[in-house]
């Protein structure tokens, strides 16, 4: 039975290693500081994002203004040749035509006006984007490598939660069936420890000091005898 109950503490230690490994496993994006990085990157491209789309609303503006102010050109061209071919034109068809070139030209200045706006607005949204793509630069960088870490740590871990695997497959195998099924049962309902050491006058599973009554009782149980916890009720196990 002590042969036993050296297993078992090393199911149990082995358990708590594994369990270890998967909480540093699940972790590690966070730990790294991977979560942060992507977080930071996610906020600037949302920024990039939107001066993106107030840079794309400044050029459809430029680019609608040219076509306009290129319509109103191709227009007075048109009427401006009109008029110099117009050698029967009435004198009053010549007046208008020349008040529409005044206006089409007036009109076309208005439009230049505006397109120059446009023009002078996107500069500083272009500055932005230069200034956020300086920032994500370096970030994106430094993603590539944490991503790169968190793989190799990822390898690593689950390397030795395979080998912790079949070492606890292995010590568990050698427990009798009884022994197995009240330290599973208690395990689990005890937040993953099932069986502690009675260390000194303290139980190891809840920290806690048994009477020195009890920790004779329990170091004097003959061979095979399986002592509990009064406290939390976990296989105790004299070392
Ligand atoms: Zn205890």
């Amino acid at each position: 039975m002590t042969d036993a109950l050296d297993h078992l503490l090393a199911v149990q230690d082995l358990d708590t290693s594994i369990t270890q490994l998967e909480h540093r496993r699940d972790a590690l994006i966070e730990t790294s500081g991977l979560a942060a990085v992507e977080a930071e990157l996610t906020r600037l491209e949302a920024q990039r994002a939107d001066a993106a789309a107030r840079a794309a609303a400044l050029t459809a503006t430029q680019k609608e203004l040219e076509e306009q102010i290129a319509g109103i050109t191709e227009r007075r061209t048109a009427i401006e040749q009109r008029m110099y071919a117009a050698t029967s034109s009435s004198g009053r068809d010549l007046q208008a035509m020349n008040d529409e070139v005044h206006h089409l030209t007036d009109r076309r200045s208005e439009l230049e006006e505006l397109e120059l706006v446009a023009m002078l607005d996107q500069d500083p949204v272009d500055a932005e984007l230069a200034a956020l793509r300086d920032r994500s630069a370096p970030l994106e960088a430094r993603g590539e490598e944490l991503r790169a870490q968190v793989a190799r740590d990822q390898l690593e871990i689950d390397a030795a939660l395979a080998a912790a695997i079949g070492s606890r497959a292995a010590e568990a195998s050698l427990l009798p069936t009884a022994l197995a099924d009240r330290y599973e049962t208690l395990r689990a309902r005890l937040r993953g420890t099932g069986a502690a050491r009675l260390v000194g006058n303290r139980c190891d599973g809840c920290h806690l000091e048994l009477s020195s009554v009890e920790v004779e009782n329990i170091r004097s149980l003959p061979p095979g005898q399986i002592a509990t916890c009064e406290q939390c009720g976990r296989i105790l196990v004299p070392r």
